[in-house]
This record gives structure tokens, C-alpha cells and sequence, in this order.
């Protein structure tokens, strides 16, 4: 062991460290939506869209109850209906394909790069069918790594490009620009482990298109045009006042706590780069939003066991690939996309969050050296 053992574990994320840093600005949101009692619809979401827009440089945003309906909400919104097929990665949570199926529509799997693990162009391309209507892209554990290229296939195939934004809160295109704007709509979670994490469920959808958010907001609020008139049937997939007024409070600190991120991967990146390991840095440019720190080797489960000993907690995003899920079981689709199977054996996840302190990022390379030596 090259390293003390650390007296208490190093935690894989610790939701709560952020609630200690912006304890006073949270309260003080809260405190001001349990004085007006707009719970429902309250001050604070139009505050925090209009913020969030600003931030992930969209025309709009709309908030919503959690990333799952932001990505149902958004395709709705954009016009998927049954008979479509929307083309998107096996490498990601269930809520991006379930999401395809709520909207009435057919998710269809396409491989992944080895460098970014996200949807590979040519795989998409060739997955495109006379059905196809949309590309649903997932920013992988925050890196924007080939996206652009497949927002030009989206564009040359006259298809929608949707961004499942729910780990890139933060991340950024070469021109600067925040991810979620190549195309049709972007959507984000604030499930309270995201990159921006809420104190229970919410979601936005952000878009260009203002016709767009409008719609979003009219079916995530029961089709309605005001208090009694529906102009369609909707659902309730309301964000709540409360969770937007602590969003606004924790929205300041989200560059600080990106840049973090970053600061952290680069030191993991230096102290593993000799290592027989893969890691997965953004493209060239690119801000890469360090949702998840993970490392590929065939050895996977061994270095999480010897981790583990070592007092370090990690986690695997994700061991099984949606198409090999029970949930799919039925497709038969076994084999068609080994990068993602490969990967689902090989990836693990090291502890990351802003607050990581540093003695803990040392300790978790000098186990994962002493590992390979
Ligand atoms: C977390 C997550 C979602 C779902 O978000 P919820 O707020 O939990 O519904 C969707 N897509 C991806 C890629 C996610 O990581």
C-alpha cells in the first residue's frame, strides 16, 4: 500500500457537500417560496428558466417534474408520433429509450465510438431507415465528443437532433457555445446526483425554438391555454416552485463546480496516464463537464475489488447495455453493437465531485497504481 488508508471511505459523490457550500443563498430560496405559498407554477420557475436559458445559451427553457419527461416532453413536442423511429445510443439509462416509447415511437440502437462512447456517426447513419425521424444524442458522462458530427447527419437526413443533456450540464462546443444547440431541443435532469441536482426530482427542456418550449409547457400542464380551457390532453409534468427556487440558489456555483470537475480529471488523467487504462477526454476544444470520471480495462472487476479494499467506493455507468436489458430481451439484438458491450465489461466509474478533496484523489491513484504494479 503506497498510501494511509483514509479513516472514513472515499465517497464515490457526496450530494450534501454543495448543500453545505450555498447552505445560506438555499435557505434563503426556500424560505422565500414557503412565505408565498406559489408552490404550484410559483415566482421562482419563470426566474430559473429565464436563468438556465441564459446559461445554456438556449432562446427558452422549461422547467419540468424530471429528465425522463423532459425527453418524453421534447419529443412530443417536437412531433414525434407512433410509427417514427428515433435512433439512439445503448450506452446510457433506460430513461432515454423509455422515453422514445412514451412518445409513441420505436427507439433503434446504434453503436458507439471507442474514443468518446458516445453514438457513432457512421453506426447512426447506417441505422437510418425511411421511419427515421429524429437522432436522440446522449452526452456521456458530460463529454460533447461527437456530437457535431452527428447533428450534420440529422441535418443531411432531414431528421430532428434531440440532446439528452442530463450529465453535460456545463459541457461546451469548440466555438464556446453550451451543448443542447445543434438542433431540435436539448433536455436536462436534476436528479441530485446531476451535475446540477435538485433536492428531489426536476427537469428542463431548452430550445431555439420558442413554439417549441411553448408546447412543452402547454402538455406538461394538462394542455392548458388557461385555468379551464385544454386545448389538447397533456399530463402533469410540472416542475416544482420549490425545487426551481433551490436550482436558481445552486445555478450560480454550476461554472465553479464544472471547472472543478475538470480540475479533478486532469489531475486523475496525469496520475493514470501511464497505465494500461482507456480514458475518454473531450475532443480538442471542447469543455468537457466531468459528470463521470471513468476508466476501461479488461480487468474492470478486479481494480473495483482492489479499490474497494482500499476504501474506495466507484461505480459502473452502465454494466449492461440497454439492448442487452430484459427490457429488450424480445429484439434479439445480442452482438450487434459489440463497442458498447465491450464497454459495458470494461468501464468503471472513480469517485468525482466538486468538493473531492485532494488527499482522496491521490489516494484513489496511488490504489489504482499499486494495482498494476
Ligand atoms: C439521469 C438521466 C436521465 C433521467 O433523468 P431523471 O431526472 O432521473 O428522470 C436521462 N438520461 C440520462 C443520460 C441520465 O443520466
Amino acid at each position: 500500500m503506497t498510501s494511509a488508508q483514509p479513516s472514513r471511505p472515499v465517497q464515490f459523490n457526496d450530494v450534501s457537500a454543495s448543500y453545505a457550500e450555498l447552505r445560506d443563498a438555499i435557505h434563503a430560496a426556500m424560505d422565500e417560496v414557503l412565505r408565498r405559498g406559489d408552490f404550484i407554477n410559483g415566482q421562482a420557475i419563470t426566474r430559473f428558466e429565464q436563468a438556465f436559458a441564459t446559461y445554456t445559451n438556449s432562446a427558452a427553457c422549461a422547467g419540468c417534474a424530471n429528465g425522463t419527461s423532459a425527453l418524453e416532453l421534447a419529443l412530443k413536442a417536437a412531433g414525434i408520433k407512433p410509427g417514427d423511429e428515433v435512433i439512439t445510443t445503448p450506452m446510457t439509462f433506460i430513461a432515454t429509450s423509455e422515453a422514445i416509447t412514451l412518445a409513441g415511437a420505436t427507439p433503434v440502437f446504434a453503436d458507439i465510438s471507442p474514443q468518446t462512447l458516445n453514438l457513432d456517426a457512421a453506426a447512426v447513419e447506417k441505422a437510418i431507415t425511411p421511419r427515421t425521424r429524429a437522432i436522440l444524442f446522449v452526452h456521456l458522462h458530460g463529454n460533447p465528443g461527437g456530437s457535431i458530427e452527428c447533428a450534420e447527419i440529422a441535418r443531411r437526413h432531414d431528421l430532428l437532433f434531440i440532446e439528452d443533456c442530463a450529465q453535460a450540464h456545463g459541457a461546451r462546443l469548440p466555438d464556446g457555445s453550451h451543448v443542447g444547440n445543434l438542433g431540435t431541443a436539448s433536455t436536462y435532469s436534476f436528479f441530485p446526483a446531476k451535475n446540477l441536482g435538485a433536492f428531489g426530482d426536476a427537469g428542463a427542456v431548452c430550445s431555439n425554438n420558442t413554439d417549441l418550449i411553448a408546447r412543452v409547457r402547454r402538455i406538461a400542464n394538462h394542455g392548458r391555454k388557461d385555468k379551464y380551457v385544454h386545448l389538447e390532453e397533456g399530463t402533469n409534468a410540472r416542475m416544482d416552485t420549490l425545487q426551481a427556487a433551490i436550482l436558481h440558489a445552486k445555478l450560480s456555483a454550476l461554472d465553479s463546480h464544472v471547472d472543478q470537475r475538470n480540475q479533478i480529471a486532469s489531475q486523475y488523467a496525469d496520475g493514470l496516464k501511464s497505465l494500461p487504462l482507456r480514458l475518454q477526454p473531450a475532443p480538442d476544444g471542447c469543455r468537457h463537464a466531468w459528470h463521470l470520471f471513468t476508466v476501461r480495462t479488461p480487468r474492470r472487476d478486479e481494480l473495483q475489488n482492489h479499490l474497494a479494499t482500499h476504501g474506495i467506493q466507484t461505480g459502473i455507468h452502465y454494466p449492461i447495455p440497454l439492448h442487452l436489458q430484459p427490457a429488450y430481451e424480445n429484439r434479439n439484438l445480442q452482438g450487434r453493437f459489440p463497442v458498447a458491450e465491450q464497454t459495458a465489461r470494461e468501464t468503471l466509474s472513480l469517485p468525482m465531485y466538486p468538493q473531492l478533496p485532494r488527499h482522496d484523489i491521490i489516494h484513489v491513484i496511488d490504489a489504482i497504481q499499486s494495482f498494476f504494479r
